[in-house]
């Protein structure tokens, strides 16, 4: 009885297992054909600096909708694709489209510098340098515009070769940030081998500023380190006025989020370039309002 019970479940766990597998399999198929057919997109949101009000650059965030499975959050377009062996089309995909993007506003004569977030993945099975300075030669971009985010997680995965491959980023020209920083652990020594030019500090730091008291200390921290260390940092996820407040008072300058402008279509950005435009206006009374 107790036997046939459990031969039951294991076979409908089977069954389940099945279609998990049945469905991602179907799910990367269709994200390749996205892909190789150009129907992803790439939003951008914007990089404040917080004092002057200036944006001082934009940072690339994909979104999929797929007919067949409807919206597709980033995480499982990153995901999805390291396991589907798709990691190397879809960072390259994201890598031209912005790196093209940044290039129409510069024939504008907007020289914005557009950051672009790289798979884990990328970073340690491929040549990710050889595919920058490819993108970089195809789209014509001059490489100071580009930034490169890679999680502090990623950089501590392998510790080893890290500073050896943002080196070999570095050496492009282009410039390379820490994202979702402060989730990572890392040293202060794995920190100094890095050539990095930015921190960014996660999102849940921000959130949790009135709330947790140590995460307010942990911000100061990091802006000390920082300065030492003479990298220049960015606080993600900046909801509240308040929270801009508290980051300015803390001697944050750049910042990011839904107070300021939600990941917006690259025709937005271009509204906001253009000087006088009452988005600009918008924004320089919010900042002005300290
Ligand atoms: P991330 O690089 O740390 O990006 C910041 C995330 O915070 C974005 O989520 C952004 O929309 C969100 N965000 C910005 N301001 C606020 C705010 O004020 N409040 C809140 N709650 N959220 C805010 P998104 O676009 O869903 O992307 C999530 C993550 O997926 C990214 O985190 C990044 O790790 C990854 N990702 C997104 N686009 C790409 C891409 O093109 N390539 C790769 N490799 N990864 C990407
Ligand atoms: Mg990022
Ligand atoms: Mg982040
Ligand atoms: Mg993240």
């Amino acid at each position: 009885q107790a036997k046939s019970e459990q031969g039951m479940s294991y076979r409908f766990f089977d069954a389940q297992m099945n279609e998990d597998l049945k469905r991602r399999k179907q799910l990367a198929d269709a994200l390749e054909k996205a892909i190789n057919n150009n129907q992803l997109n790439l939003l951008y949101q914007p990089i404040f600096n917080m004092t002057s009000g200036k944006m001082v650059g934009v940072e690339a965030l994909v979104r999929w909708h797929s007919e067949e499975f409807g919206t597709i959050s980033p995480e499982e377009i990153v995901t999805t694709s390291e396991q589907a062996g798709l990691a190397n089309i879809f960072n390259h995909w994201v890598l031209t489209t912005a790196c093209k993007q940044a290039v129409a506003w510069h024939t504008m004569e907007y020289f914005v510098a557009v950051s672009v977030n790289i798979s884990p993945s990328m970073y340690t099975d491929h040549d990710l340098v050889s595919m920058v300075e490819e993108v970089l030669e195809s789209t014509q971009l001059q490489s100071q515009y580009l930034m490169l985010e890679v999680t502090e997680d990623t950089t501590m995965q392998d510790i080893e070769s890290s500073p050896h491959i943002l080196r070999g980023l570095s050496s492009l020209g282009v410039s390379l940030a820490l994202d979702d920083f402060g989730t990572g652990y890392s040293s202060l020594s794995h920190l100094k081998s890095l050539p990095v030019q930015r921190l960014k500090i996660d999102k849940s730091f921000i959130q949790d500023l009135f709330d947790s008291p140590s995460d307010l200390r942990f911000i100061t921290t990091i802006l000390q380190l920082a300065e030492s260390l003479g990298l220049n940092v960015v606080a993600e996820g900046i909801e509240l006025d308040k929270q801009r407040i508290a980051l300015i008072s803390q001697g944050c300058v750049l910042g990011q989020g839904y107070l300021f402008s939600r990941p917006v279509s690259a025709d937005s950005i271009t509204q906001l370039l253009i000087p006088q435009s009452s988005c600009v206006d918008k924004l320089q009374g919010v900042v002005s309002n300290m």
